[in-house]
């Protein structure tokens, strides 16, 4: 198995467990994050600080990028200091951010153009999963490049699935993450009802997880409800984004419209960096 030497870009909620989980794999880590003091707990984990991104574009053979969204994926590839300003011939970019179909065919096209290899790899999973390394990788690209960094990504994934050409994977993490959005509005729209005919909140989690309406995400999100604490493990700002994304890419159904407008109103509302679950504060108006 080849020992790539790894760099990443991006140490926000997602980023930093993931650095822990490939650090803890034995890889050698190099890191940036545009604020430089975030990158202190992968740091302290054994991860080493790159003193610019066309450094660890030089130093690293694998390099991934978590950041939040197209623009900032778009200015750390091809920015005036961005990763793709060093020599980058043969290098392998993986983008795990979730992004655009349109941007990661864009990003593609840059890597290609400099003689790189480009993969796009969104996850669909959150912090927890990023923790445990139980994340799905959905990747779009050549899946001869997919199957030599498949080792690495096995560090932070319990799955890793090739979708097709690049932008299909980008594609399936903005149709998970619809039904992400649905559900979350659906639980939040369900205990609000069950409040109005004097049912506890604590009493509806109990009904919905026993029964088959429950699932993953409502079991995950319970606790934060009964406490009405949302601190961000997905920023809300991030699902009003893949919503935009997935607008914007023909997401046209009856549900859609409205749930994408509410989480633009809970952001409009200043909801935006707390938890995809304070959605149910926007609800309650
Ligand atoms: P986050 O905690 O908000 O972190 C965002 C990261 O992006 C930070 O490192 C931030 O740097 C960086 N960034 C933002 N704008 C930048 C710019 N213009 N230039 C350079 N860096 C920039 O986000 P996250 O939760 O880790 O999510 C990252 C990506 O993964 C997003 O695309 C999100 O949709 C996706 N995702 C998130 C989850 C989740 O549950 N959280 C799950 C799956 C996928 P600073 O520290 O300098 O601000």
């Amino acid at each position: 198995m080849e020992q790539f030497k790894l760099g990443w870009i991006g140490l926000g909620n997602m980023g930093t467990p993931m650095v822990k989980n490939l650090l803890k794999a034995g890889y050698e880590v190099l890191v940036y994050n545009r604020t430089r003091e975030k990158e202190a707990d992968a740091i302290a984990a054994g991860a080493t600080s790159a003193q610019d991104m066309a450094a660890l574009t030089g130093q690293s053979d694998v390099i991934f990028v978590m950041v939040a969204d197209d623009a900032a994926a778009k200015e750390i590839f091809t920015g005036d200091k961005g990763l793709l300003n060093a020599d980058s011939e043969a290098k392998i970019f993986i983008n795990v951010s979730t992004v655009s179909s349109e941007t990661s065919k864009y990003l593609a096209e840059q890597c290609q153009a400099k003689g790189a290899f480009f993969l796009e790899a969104p996850v669909s999973g959150s912090v927890k999963p990023a923790e445990e390394g139980t994340l799905i990788v959905l990747a779009g690209g050549d899946a001869d490049v997919l199957e030599k960094v498949k080792p690495v990504l096995a560090a932070i994934a319990k799955l890793t699935l090739h979708i097709g050409p690049v932008g299909t994977g980008s594609a399936a993490k903005l149709a998970v993450n619809y039904l992400l959005a649905l559900n979350l509005q659906g639980l939040a729209e369900t205990v609000l009802f069950a409040g109005q005919g004097g049912v506890s909140t604590e009493t509806m989690l109990t009904i919905i997880n026993e029964s088959a309406a429950g699932n993953g995400i409502t079991k995950l999100k319970g606790p934060a409800i009964l406490k009405n604490e949302y601190p961000a493990a997905f920023a809300l700002k991030h699902m009003t984004k893949d919503l935009r994304l997935a607008t914007a890419q023909g997401l046209n159904t009856p549900l859609s419209s409205p749930v994408y407008q509410t989480f633009k109103d809970a952001e409009a509302n200043n909801l935006g960096n707390e938890d995809v679950m304070a959605i149910i504060k926007q609800l309650k108006g």
